[in-house]
């Protein structure tokens, strides 16, 4: 008889991925600002260099095999579990490698759609290629007039025979003009009452004659937001994701994962060592009143892993989706905080009043940018309304007032 192979630890996985990370790069310096990479790389002038180095480290790893290793065997996986990918990603924090947020929608959100609505033919089709970086995904949810209020969006996806034409248009959608495909959430029947019941998810390729992406610069010079133009674009059958009709239950466990994954992450102690090399730089570390603000953001940042520990264990407000807006409105408020601290602390150094001030620039651009943690994925406005209605079971909001809104995922 023989014996099942023994099933690789946690530990035995985070070793193999040390030595290999070892051999390429160098350990990160705790002291240099995490962010810097991310920022350089959102400028309109770093953003291609950027995009093609996440791919090539993520196809990298692929080869390795330590790309997305708890994806099943068939889908390009090892069959491990949430653990060993988490100690993975500790493990590629401490190194100085190409960073991989602009793969981010791909790894997390379309992998999780695909894992819980996708056919097993889309399984089959798009993780694979997904897990090596040779496709990019976006997702194409917000419009113009559809944000928070996301049920009232317009763009329409009409029967054609055995097939869809989808038109309208999609907003600050990230890495559009990178992606191959597209998450798409569009209206497929706009008689349907309740709104929500009348979308459908499809899968859109990119470069569908009929859509067209116009890039747009954010307040902080980034350049990864788009607008998407869709006129008449034919798709068949096959592309949709999950069933006609059910794009809002899909939709909703995208904006969970989102929530709940790469938004509300803890970062790894990166704010604090971002907040502590400030300090540090600023020679303000024995400062008592800065010394509490610091340790008030390390103590954040743990809270925030054990709340993560217990969202994907299902444990967390015993698995209610809204417990993803929990762990967003504290992640995107500590990301604001920090950002906020390091310039309080470096003062005029961090002032952006001189193009050689590198460390200066750095700081007021992620001051800037921090401000995107508290919009994007839905506001905190919108998820302490989740919040308060579906964990405290508060009154909910009027719906039929001219202002009012259908609260979003
Ligand atoms: C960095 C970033 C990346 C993004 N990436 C994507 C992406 O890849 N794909 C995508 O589809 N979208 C993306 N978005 C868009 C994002 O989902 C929306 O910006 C967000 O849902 C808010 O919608 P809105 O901008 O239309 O604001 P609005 O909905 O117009 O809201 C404006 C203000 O009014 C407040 N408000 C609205 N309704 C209420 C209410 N009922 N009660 C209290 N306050 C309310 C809001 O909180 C906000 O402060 C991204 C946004 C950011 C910042």
């Amino acid at each position: 008889m023989t014996l099942p192979d023994e099933p690789l630890s946690v530990e035995q996985v985070r070793g193999e991925v040390r030595d290999w990370l070892a051999a390429r790069f160098d350990e990160r310096d705790p002291q240099i600002d995490d962010d810097r990479t991310d920022i350089i790389g959102r400028t309109p002038a770093g953003h291609d260099a950027y995009v093609a180095a996440a791919r090539e480290f993520q196809r990298s790893l692929a080869e390795a095999g330590f790309a997305q290793v708890d994806l099943p065997l068939e889908s390009g996986g090892r069959g491990l579990t949430r653990s060993h990918v988490d100690a993975i990603d500790e493990e590629i924090a401490r190194f100085d490698t190409p960073s991989l947020r602009p793969l981010a929608i791909g790894m997390n959100l379309a992998k999780a759609v695909l894992l819980t609505a996708g056919s097993e033919e889309q399984r089959e089709r798009y993780l694979p290629a997904l897990s090596r970086a040779d496709e990019q995904w976006c997702q194409l949810f917000s419009e113009p007039d559809s944000g928070s209020d996301l049920a009232s969006l317009r763009t329409s996806a009409v029967r054609d025979g055995r097939g869809w034409r989808v038109s309208g248009q999609k907003v600050w959608s990230s890495y559009a003009a990178d992606a191959d495909y597209g998450m798409i959430l569009a209206r497929t029947d706009p008689t349907a009452a309740p709104p929500q019941a009348g979308l459908t998810m499809f899968v859109l390729p990119m470069d569908s004659p009929g859509v067209s992406v116009q890039p747009l610069v954010d307040m902080a010079g980034g350049r990864h937001f788009n607008q998407v133009f869709l006129d008449d674009v034919a798709l068949d059958d096959g592309a949709v994701l999950g069933e006609v009709g059910q794009g809002w239950a899909v939709s909703t466990g995208i904006l969970s994962t989102e929530r709940s994954g790469y938004m509300g992450g803890s970062g790894g102690g990166r704010r604090y060592r971002q907040v502590r090399a400030a300090a540090e730089a600023a020679g303000r570390l024995d400062h008592p009143l800065v010394r509490q603000r610091i340790v008030s953001v390390l103590t954040d940042e743990l809270i925030l892993e054990w709340l993560r520990d217990r969202f994907v264990s299902g444990a967390l407000l015993d698995g209610n989706p809204a417990a993803g807006s929990m762990m967003k409105v504290k992640a995107g408020s500590l990301e604001q905080r920090s950002a906020e601290f390091v310039v309080e602390v470096l003062g005029a150094a961090a002032l952006a009043w001189d193009a050689t001030d590198i460390d200066g620039d750095i700081a007021a651009h992620a001051l800037a940018a921090s401000r995107q943690a508290r919009i994007a994925g839905g506001t905190h406005e919108i998820q302490r309304n989740l919040l308060g209605e579906r964990v405290l079971g508060l009154p909910r909001e009027p719906r039929n007032h001219p202002a009012s809104f259908s609260p979003g995922p």
